[in-house]
């Protein structure tokens, strides 16, 4: 690393680098930023073109041969961004390198099709392919600005498990990678965001939004000052703003609101980023790529929220097992039981509501999760089930999750009163209630029809006026 004072990782999302104007306005803000600083920048796919690359793959594994026109799209698009940067008239190294990798694709997507089949391990492999195109796009750009970026291939040094799509970080290894790497750099660094790769360099992503995730570990690694994540939005909202228009900017949060924040959906940030820059006290500032002397959302140790919750969020896609019998009423080890089969599904619980009576128990889950462990409950408690001491486990799809959080909750009381007033009022029907012991969050469930009554309805009662009064 050079002698400038500041060092600082900058994270660009997908909407920051959406297109050529995107990209080149990203180029001002980096270059402006590396005049004082020392800079590391972690970008994101061009918005939408992951999902464009997953789609590719599934209609190549059916053998529905438009994921030929599905990557010629993602094709043309790159292209032009290029040409729009670069001017069409001579051939630049970079759209050579484009089209290299398209090829690579192409082949790629044409074994998925011929075998009929695409694991998540080429899944993996394609995905990735987003965030290796834009960041030699913005390498193209800062190189004609007379920058001299170094791209970082993170498949040499973020090292994870072989759990693809999801892969899980060896934060140690990968911090000795990273550090090395940045050092060997000497300057500006690129890294693409999202992908990663197993000890055996096999290709590895770290779940979709994972590129937040991506720059929290390189913040680490190299004991950043800041990390600052850019997006299409001022900072963290209030509220997801495409449910609830009132939403305003939380100046604000601490390290444990924004982690509560994006586990309960808040897409804003990647439910892991605020691990590897806590351990460090790293402060994190969220930003707008298109108001970027705007002040952003602050995330820190300290931070003092004025409201007395801090934000709202919601998980879509959600079901519900309900287990309950007279068979669950003080009887050690239900619980462990419960759990175990659970495990065997591999099945996520997100949240857990149980009644001081223990007579019922209710287990939320992602919808893709539900059904298994669902059928491994029944197997589980079945000679409970034949005895009618428990029930059959009743399962609903269709559901959501909603979360109020703060740090000033904590002792505050009324809080939960208000929101069930409120949610009563509206006549919202509210199916189970869980608060964490760190009373940091309350959630609740609805049906998913209720979405958006329900986020603005629950925002009206919290926050008084779109400026941000607290009531
Ligand atoms: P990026 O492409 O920059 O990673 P994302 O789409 O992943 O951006 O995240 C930003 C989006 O998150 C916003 O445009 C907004 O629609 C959504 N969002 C959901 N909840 C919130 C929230 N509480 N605050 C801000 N944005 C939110
Ligand atoms: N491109 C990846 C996704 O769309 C990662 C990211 O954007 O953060 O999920
Ligand atoms: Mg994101």
């Amino acid at each position: 690393m050079n002698d400038r004072e500041h060092i600082v990782v900058m994270k660009f999302g997908g909407s920051s680098v959406a297109d050529a104007s995107c990209i080149s306005r990203v180029a001002d803000i980096v270059v402006g930023r590396h005049d004082t600083d020392t800079v590391c920048v972690v970008v994101s796919a061009m918005k939408g073109t992951t999902d464009m690359l997953l789609d590719a793959a599934v209609q190549a594994e059916r053998g529905d041969r438009s994921y030929i026109e599905t990557i010629a799209t993602i094709e043309q698009r790159h292209c032009e961004t290029v040409n729009t940067l670069h001017g069409e008239t001579v051939s630049t190294p970079v759209l050579d390198t484009v089209t290299t990798m398209f090829q690579e694709l192409k082949g790629i997507l044409h074994g998925v099709e011929l075998v009929r089949e695409c694991t998540d391990r080429t899944a993996d492999l394609i995905a990735g392919f987003g965030e290796l195109l834009s960041i030699r796009i913005l390498e193209s750009v800062l190189l004609g600005r007379r920058c001299h970026p170094h791209v970082i291939d993170p498949r040499t040094c973020i090292v994870t498990d072989q759990r693809h799509r999801n892969a899980r970080v060896n934060r140690p290894v990968t911090y000795e990678r990273l550090r090395q790497c940045v050092e060997a750099a000497d300057g500006l660094c690129l890294v693409p965001g999202f992908i990663a790769a197993t000890v055996d360099g096999i290709t590895t992503t770290l779940g979709r939004n994972g590129s937040d995730y991506t720059a929290s570990l390189v913040a680490a690694a190299i004991h950043a000052d800041e990390l600052e994540i850019w997006t299409d939005v001022d900072g963290v909202l209030s509220a997801d703003p495409r449910f609830v228009p009132d939403a305003f900017l939380v100046p604000e949060l601490t390290f444990a609101e924004a982690a509560e924040l994006s586990y309960f959906g808040a897409e804003v940030l990647h439910p892991s980023t605020m691990v590897p820059v806590v351990e460090l006290d790293i402060p994190v500032r969220i930003r707008n790529t298109w108001n970027p002397t705007g002040g952003g959302t602050l995330i820190t140790a300290r931070a003092q929220s004025p409201f007395e919750i801090a934000g709202i969020a919601s998980i879509d896609n959600v079901a519900i097992i309900n287990v309950e019998g007279s068979g669950m009423v003080g009887i050690p080890g239900i619980a462990a039981r419960l759990f175990t089969a659970i495990a065997r599904a591999q099945a996520n619980i997100i949240m857990i509501s149980q009644a001081s009576s223990e007579h019922t128990v209710c287990l939320c889950f992602r919808s893709d999760d539900a059904m298994q462990a669902l059928q491994e409950l029944e197997r589980e408690f079945a000679s409970e089930i034949v005895s009618g001491e428990i029930e059959r486990p009743q399962l609903q799809t269709g559901m959501e999750i909603v979360a109020i959080i703060g740090e000033a909750m904590r002792g505050h009381p009324g809080i939960s009163g208000r929101l069930f007033q409120a949610l009563g009022d509206a006549q919202v029907s509210v199916h189970a209630i869980a608060q964490g012991s760190s009373e940091r969050n309350i959630s609740f469930i609805v049906s998913d029809t209720e979405r958006e009554r329900t986020l603005r309805t629950v925002h009206g009662a919290f926050f008084s006026s779109s400026e941000g009064k607290a009531s």
